[in-house]
């Protein structure tokens, strides 16, 4: 029996969920700015919609895939990552048509799946947050892509990131550097590690990608694709760079940067961390354009761009920051009940206060009077109200301001007509 979980995932426990939630939340209102709305798509597809898209000599496809067989004999898989899913999904509902907004524009948040070896900040399952923006060709829409990643970042509180960017050029542009690569890579053949070996005939551009130690030497003499160019190819780059210096935005050209999944042309770019302590998993995002995508699962020729960002990892650049995230936990008041004759009543009172819109909480412990106290405290109520059996058979209660220490009693009737009131009154006190 194994009643652990399983290897490379994470439960994300109360004190640490908050955490994602202000992560997520953030997410939510800033690129609602930029007039993203959130699409949901299945946790798992039909394998062929991610190999076609990844790429079947990707590691994530030839690798990494949580795929099996259902009970109907269909092929589905996990999803490894967000975009070709939402890019299905933008086919098969006719996104693209003439009553939809363009650019089209979605922002996703949810569990991927890749069958990775489990490390600081790699895991099988983790978690994306990630945005698609479908229609336009334009390189201001790519740089839009980036700023929001860079803006998003900043409004958690992170300083210390760097915006790298390249460029895959356009088909032609990929045919010719092919060649070159794959002429270069030919000469270095038999130093190179066994999966590169296979790579360079099967898809050359993924050498560049490998984490192998033994190709290291020869991926930094490779060719640059910045050489082989077409001229389209060069002028939506050269906008790109034009429009974040126009931004102010400072960047690095890094023309070794792939990327692990096929379906990326023309801009591609990630944010890495330079926070200390984040070991070797320093990207936090990742993304670019994928003009071809829509037409490889069966739509119209229409032009995408998009990124994702691994929310472990943001947490781990959060953390290695020092950045303290809002607390999202608050109580408005805590009813003390003193004797078991007020337990009804004290329920009675919490679902009122509630109802009022306020956080409630009570005992449910058979504490003693002190102990109630003591958690009220801990729990940082704004206001204690007590109820002795006393107060009860008098129709009364007492209320005390943990803030301005000010107490006061009401009648029952008034908490339960005008606790807002009751409220309002006893919290004035800290305005001075
Ligand atoms: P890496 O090069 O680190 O493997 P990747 O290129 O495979 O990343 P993408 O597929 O582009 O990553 O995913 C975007 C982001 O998702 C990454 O930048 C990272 O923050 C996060 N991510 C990817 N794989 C994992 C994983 N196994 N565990 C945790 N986060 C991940
Ligand atoms: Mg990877």
């Amino acid at each position: 029996m194994n009643y652990q979980r399983p290897k490379g995932t994470n439960d994300i426990l109360p004190g640490e969920s908050e955490k994602w939630q202000f992560i997520e939340e953030t997410a939510r209102l800033l690129f609602g700015d930029y007039q993203y709305q959130e699409i949901r798509t299945p946790i798992f597809e039909h394998y062929e919609v991610i190999a076609r898209s990844v790429g079947d000599t990707t590691d994530i496809v030839s690798k990494e895939m949580y795929d099996f067989y259902d009970k109907g004999d269909r092929h589905v898989t996990l999803r490894p990552e967000g975009t070709a899913p939402i890019v299905r999904s933008y086919v098969e509902n006719k996104l693209f048509g003439p009553e939809f907004k363009k650019p089209y524009k979605v922002y996703y948040t949810g569990p991927m799946f890749r069958y990775e070896r489990p490390q600081k900040g790699r895991l099988r399952q983790f978690h994306q947050i990630g945005v698609e923006a479908f229609g336009s060709e334009n390189p201001s829409l790519d740089v839009e892509t980036m700023v929001m990643a860079m803006d998003f970042f900043k409004q958690l509180g992170i300083r210390h990131i760097r915006l790298v960017i390249n460029t895959l050029g356009d088909k032609e542009t990929r045919a010719n550097y092919r060649h070159a690569l794959i002429d270069y890579l030919e000469s270095h053949e038999a130093a190179l590690s066994e999966d590169s070996k296979r790579r360079l005939h099967e898809n050359p551009l993924r050498v560049l990608d490998s984490k192998d130690k033994k190709d290291q030497p020869i991926v930094q003499g490779a060719p640059s694709i910045l050489d082989y160019l077409t001229d389209t190819a060069n002028t939506h780059f050269e906008t790109v760079k034009k429009t974040l210096d126009h931004l102010g935005v400072a960047y690095e050209i890094d023309h070794r940067m792939v990327r692990g999944l096929d379906y990326y042309n023309h801009t591609i770019f990630e944010i890495m961390s330079d926070a200390p302590g984040m070991g070797a998993q320093t990207t936090i995002c990742g993304g670019g354009r994928y003009d071809g995508l829509v037409e490889e699962l069966g739509g119209p020729a229409i032009p995408g761009v998009g990124f994702a960002m691994g929310i472990e990892r943001i947490l781990l650049t959060l953390d290695q920051e020092g950045v303290i995230v809002p607390s999202a936990v608050n109580l408005d008041a805590y009813v003390v009940g003193i004797g078991e004759a007020t337990n009804m009543e004290v329920l009675k009172i919490v679902q009122a206060i509630r109802g009022f819109g306020y956080s409630a909480d009570r005992d449910f412990m058979q504490r003693k009077t002190k102990a109630q106290f003591k958690s009220a405290d801990k729990q940082g109520a704004q206001l204690v109200l007590t109820l002795g059996e006393d107060e009860l058979s008098q129709g009364k209660i007492n209320v005390k301001s943990m803030k301005s220490h000010k107490e006061k009693t009401f009648s029952l009737e008034e908490l339960y007509q005008d606790f807002n009131e009751i409220y309002d009154e006893m919290l004035t006190f800290i305005i001075e």
